[in-house]
């Protein structure tokens, strides 16, 4: 089950969000990598790139080619621009995006824009796995 499943109760969400923190693997995605392999990445609480730097022991992320930028700039305004919008559509919250489809960087309460992560690179060897999937895969 995962911690945005619907019907799901408040703390239990924090639970397995907690839970997550200390997993032996993490197996997700990203969304989105420069040509040079930055992962980029942004969170509403900050558990899910979290537990990519740090926590559980091997982190898989399966990548489709839609999710690849030539650059960092790039990257970040298509997570803010295009990932962002679908995914607070998905998780129903009260934000502009989820009328319009468009960032208009909010302050709502229910904003899911809150913690960008790059990751270059980590000091225990091969902890992270990217699989790029030739073809598009989630958003
Ligand atoms: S900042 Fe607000 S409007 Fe922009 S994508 Fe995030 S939640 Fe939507």
């Amino acid at each position: 089950m995962t911690p945005t499943a619907p019907g799901l109760a408040p703390e239990e969400g924090i639970r397995l969000r907690i839970r997550g923190l200390t997993a032996d693997y993490l197996i997700t995605s990203t969304n989105a990598i420069t040509l040079d392999g930055q992962l980029v990445n942004l969170d509403g609480q900050g558990n899910r790139v979290a537990a990519m730097c740090f926590g559980p022991k091997k982190v898989i992320l399966v990548v489709g080619l839609n999710k690849v930028a030539p650059d960092l700039e790039t990257a970040m305004a298509r997570v803010k621009h295009h990932a962002a919008p679908i995914n607070a559509i998905r998780l129903r919250r009260a934000t502009p995006c989820v009328e319009t489809g468009l960032c208009s960087d909010c302050q709502s309460p229910e904003r899911i824009c809150n913690m960008w992560s790059i990751i270059e690179g980590h000091l225990v060897a091969n902890r992270i796995h990217v699989k790029l999937v030739g073809e598009d895969l989630g958003y």
